[in-house]
């Protein structure tokens, strides 16, 4: 540090000052990298807890967590006063006079997978397609 004290700065403070502006510029390269990566990315914001669709599609930062919704497709056939039964990997509309009684009506309701089993079994029986009581997966 001496140089700089004793008649302006020296080859040493010069090295010094380049090599800081240096990593100046690598600091902004990467920056504009990392802004061009997760600027640009189109992806889901938000994921339906019914069916597991991904939906309302946006410029988003990749790293940003999905928020828990209900998809338009969902949301109509619930809408129509059915009642999604959902387990952590099947899901399934059902419309009965015991879950309107119960105010169950377009509602979203977590059931064991016995019960799931229960109710696409009975579905099946009564000639309700799986496609049909479960929307399109
Ligand atoms: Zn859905």
């Amino acid at each position: 540090m001496s140089e700089e004290i004793n008649g302006g700065p020296g080859p040493n403070a010069l090295r010094n000052a380049m090599r800081i502006m240096g990593g100046e510029v690598r600091k902004m390269q990467k920056v504009a990298r990392k802004r061009h990566r997760e600027g640009l990315v189109k992806g889901p914001r938000s994921y339906c807890s019914v069916c597991g669709d991904v939906f309302d599609f946006a410029i988003v930062n990749p790293t940003e967590q999905l928020t828990g919704g209900i998809c338009a497709k969902c949301k109509a056939i619930l809408a129509e006063g059915f009642t999604a039964c959902i387990t952590s990997d099947a899901y399934a509309f059902i419309k009965s006079d015991y879950l309107k009684a119960n105010g169950m009506r377009g509602k979203i309701v977590p059931v064991s997978v016995e019960a799931m089993e229960k109710i696409k079994e009975q579905q099946r029986k009564n000639g309700i397609s799986d496609e049909k009581s479960s929307g399109e997966t």
